[in-house]
């Protein structure tokens, strides 16, 4: 994985060697990186959190402002990025990250939104059929969001939740046990409802595993992608997922507060029997502005937005999907991410050795750019050696109660990066060890 002629070692020559040979280091420039106390750029490893800023977003947004200045109301339908249809030019790109047809997926709203408006119409729960199976640790907006459908429809989370646990120990869920209780409670579930990548451990879902076996037993399967979209390959379009939401601030550097996305199979996009709360921009385009109140859906996904877009929070989203397809989309990055998660892996255990535990799984299949890490130094807290690497100008997170995430992001992580970040860390751990 780390290339035939590179055996790694604890060395700088090895992490200049692996800059060296990286195709996709010159993308680095494509993005600004905050800069630390003494002015050079800070070692910026929460992409998982909110990805650094392309250098084209701020031009992004400038022009809009710029065309609303000289355009004024026309600007919605003149010229090449008229505001009226300026999420499609989002579709595509977006499209190529989840492996969905370009009717499938589109830019709207932002994650919780979205997991609404979709439960809407996927949850529809009968006498039998009621359960909703998430995950204990979820994400809260995706356990409240979920806990408050079944109360809307009348029901009881008590009696209609289904939580995914770890077994006893264990810090992530074993796909057996996940497909087991997903098929043990087929009668009656009616949703999973799971991430595709799970945002305090950094495991990566069997997501066409899950799906197979959940439609097998009769329930719907979305996904949250908050952490996988632009982080690991997916495949939403073939490996049959129903519905699929996603926020845009983190591994798609769109800033924060961008416009996140949804998708759904192309088998429901046209069902007008599906439940779904309605608005003017899900009306069909060339009746649009007839003003009838008599709904004709766009026969696109695009039939669940409800209001017209943030043109100023889809600018940034633009210009950092124009990066993602100039380095060769997500499996180009994926085979660098692989690279760096290793030699990430080697360092921790040569220089760190068992001052340092992740919990996540070791398996590239299994994971994606985040390492999440426990401080195992008795006496020594982690919270105090997060706070020490934020001191250092290391930018990561700190997640309750004891895990401190960091994710190289191949657009813009350096291999030199992550071997200053190692060294930071060491430093730190022998300092709040003294
Ligand atoms: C980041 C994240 C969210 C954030 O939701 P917003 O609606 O964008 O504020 C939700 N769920 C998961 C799993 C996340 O990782």
């Amino acid at each position: 994985m780390t290339g035939p002629d590179i055996s790694l070692t604890t060395g700088a020559e090895t992490a200049a060697a692996l800059d060296a040979g990286d195709p996709l280091a010159p993308f680095r420039d494509e993005f600004c990186l905050p800069v630390g106390r003494d002015g050079s750029p800070q070692i910026y490893l929460a992409g998982n959190s909110l990805g650094a800023a392309p250098r084209a977003a701020v031009g992004a947004v400038q022009a809009e402002l710029e065309r609303w200045a000289r355009l004024g109301v026309a600007g919605h339908v003149a010229g090449e990025s008229a505001w009226a249809p300026n999420h499609e030019l989002l579709t595509e790109p977006l499209a190529r990250l989840v492996g969905g047809r370009p009717h499938e997926v589109v830019a709207m709203n932002s994650l919780t939104v979205n997991l609404h408006l979709l439960t809407v119409s996927f949850y529809e729960p009968t006498a039998d059929r009621h359960k909703i199976l998430i995950e204990e640790h979820a994400f809260p907006s995706d356990h409240f969001a979920v806990e408050s459908q079944i109360r809307q429809r009348g029901g009881d989370p008590a009696e209609s939740l289904v939580l995914a646990r770890p077994r006893p120990g264990e810090e992530t869920l074993r796909s057996g046990d996940l497909l087991d209780l997903i098929a043990g409670h087929g009668g009656e579930l009616a949703l999973v409802l799971l991430p595709g990548v799970q945002y305090y451990t950094g495991q990566v879902l069997p997501m066409a595993e899950i799906t197979a076996v959940a439609q097998e037993a009769g329930a719907r399967v979305g996904f949250d992608l908050a952490h996988a979209v632009g982080n690991v390959p997916l495949a939403l379009h073939d490996w049959n997922v129903d519905f699929a939401v996603w926020c845009s601030y983190k591994y798609l550097n769109a800033g924060p507060g961008a416009v996140g996305g949804a998708f759904v199979h192309e088998r429901h996009v046209r069902d007008r029997s599906l439940p779904k709360l309605l608005g003017w921009w899900g009306q069909r385009k060339a009746i649009r502005f007839e003003m009838a109140t008599v709904f004709d859906p766009i026969p696109t996904v695009e039939s669940w937005q409800l209001s017209n877009p943030p043109i100023l929070a889809m600018a940034p989203l633009r210009a950092s999907l124009d990066v993602f397809d100039a380095a060769g989309g997500v499996a180009a990055l994926r085979a660098k991410s692989q690279q760096q998660i290793r030699y990430l892996d080697y360092l921790l255990a040569e220089v760190l050795d068992d001052r340092i535990e992740s919990i996540t799984p070791v398996d590239l299949a299994e994971r994606g750019c985040q390492h999440s890490l426990r401080v195992r130094v008795p006496g020594v807290e982690g919270r105090a050696v997060y706070e020490a690497l934020k001191d250092a100008d290391v930018a990561c997170d700190w997640r309750s109660p004891d895990v401190i995430r960091v994710a190289p992001v191949p657009l813009y992580n350096s291999f030199a990066d992550i071997r200053r970040f190692v060294g930071v860390l060491d430093g730190a751990l022998a300092e709040a060890a003294r």
